[in-house]
């Protein structure tokens, strides 16, 4: 990436040109697309010596592809890892992670504020395999804290959650879990390592859903896993066993979106700000949950912990789900779908994007209102996406529902 070994290259520089020198064959400037399943070797014994992972180089294309292998090693620099691998979406890196770590008897910490996903992991799946899961209230670092205290083998953390943009303060937890010998995993999709590093807080392994801010476009699915070379090994081995490899041509296109990551999130990071601004001023808004705005609850801690607050943010309407019914489809410049983090903005209500696995009983009881908008910033002029959100909110101002849904994310 650089020939002055001695420098070390801010995070747009390794976004662009990291881990792709060795893979430049014959001159091309770009990685290429390595589609071969098997990789065939004239001499039996360095086929061995590779095969045992004594010598560089691929066996088969569930192990190890080069394509992959770029993918792995610009994340791995981005986040300041020793190691990664990855994974064919970003649930398949998160319950491989769990997998690895966890053992019948052991037990699990983590918040009640996981994606959706990864919650039924925790509610559905673990428990099957005897492992003992306990969901802590996201806000309250003290009951994490006297639960972290009793012992476990691993703590998971998300932050900022989705949908509701809560933050824990990870170096906080981080030091309790050493406390206990726990390993810390960190779910650090929304933040993107450009806004935050969770290794340089003390997490053990930082994992993400590729498919949303790194890909950036929507048009891969990709998860990934770095940490030490020791874990990361452990993990690997889990996925090169059970088989949820990443794709060459959708490692590809995550390599090619990551190109931008920088430019991408510091543009996100601003017009997520703007437009939080904005609605929180909105009298046709009840609440905006962004942990930039100095109204959030852990305001503090996010300046502390993160370079920019990400492109999420959440609001809640003022008319319940009959008002959201009328908004969302009067947004010009937002897709209504499930993914976020792409180039579009990207609109919708927690009930069909990240808590869709989840019972309306279950999303009550973490918090989520069903008026709740989950919005995702893109990348289009921050001035015509407030134009465009002023447009909606005018009509549906008035909107009444008799039964408004009152509950509020941060009230319990
Ligand atoms: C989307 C998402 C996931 C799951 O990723 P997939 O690539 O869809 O499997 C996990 N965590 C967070 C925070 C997400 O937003």
């Amino acid at each position: 990436m650089t020939k002055d070994r001695g420098y070390e290259p801010l995070v747009g520089t390794k976004a662009v040109w990291g881990g792709e020198e060795e893979y430049l064959v014959q001159g091309a400037t770009q990685v290429p697309v390595v589609h071969s399943v098997s990789f065939g070797y004239e001499d039996i014994d360095h086929w061995h010596e590779v095969a045992l992972g004594r010598k560089k180089g691929h066996i088969y294309g569930r192990n190890t592809n080069p394509t992959v292998e770029v993918f792995e090693e610009k994340v791995r620099l981005l986040e300041g890892a020793e190691a990664a691998t990855s994974f064919a979406t970003g649930m398949a890196a998160i319950s491989g992670t769990l997998f690895t770590l966890l053992s019948p008897g052991d037990k699990v910490i983590s918040i009640k504020d996981t994606y959706g996903g990864t919650n039924k992991v925790f509610l559905e799946f673990l428990p099957r395999f005897q492992v003992e899961v306990k969901l802590c209230d996201t806000l309250d670092h003290e009951a994490l804290e006297r639960e972290i205290a009793k012992g476990c083998k691993v703590l998971y953390l998300e932050s900022p959650t989705n949908p509701t943009c809560k933050v824990v303060d990870l170096e906080r937890l981080v030091r309790a879990a050493k406390q206990v010998g726990a390993t810390v995993v960190v779910d650090n999709t929304l933040a993107t390592p450009v806004n935050q590093n969770p290794l340089h807080l003390g997490a053990d392994l930082v994992l993400h859903s590729a498919t949303k801010f790194l890909g950036g476009h929507a048009d891969a699915l990709g998860g990934v896993v770095c940490g030490s070379a020791e874990l990361v090994e452990k993990v690997y081995h889990y996925r090169e066993i059970n088989g949820a490899t990443l794709d060459p041509m959708a490692a590809y296109l995550l390599l090619r979106g990551m190109k931008t990551l920088h430019l991408r999130v510091r543009q996100q990071n601003q017009s997520a700000l703007s437009i939080a601004r904005f609605l929180e001023k909105h009298p046709g808004v009840d609440a905006v949950f962004y942990p930039g705005l100095p109204s959030h609850v852990h305001h503090e801690i996010a300046t502390k912990q993160m370079k920019g607050f990400g492109g999420v943010l959440s609001f809640v309407l003022k008319g319940g789900l009959a008002a959201v019914r009328r908004f969302l489809p009067q947004l010009s410049h937002a897709h209504l779908a499930a993914n976020l983090g792409s180039v579009e903005t990207v609109a919708g209500p927690p009930r069909t994007t990240s808590h869709v696995e989840c019972t309306e009983a279950e999303r009550r009881a973490m918090g989520i209102p069903e008026g709740l908008i989950r919005y995702s910033v893109g990348i289009e002029e921050t001035e015509d996406l407030i134009h465009d959100l002023t447009q909606a909110l005018d009509a549906c101002s008035g909107t009444e529902e008799a039964q408004f849904e009152t509950i509020h994310p941060f009230s319990s």
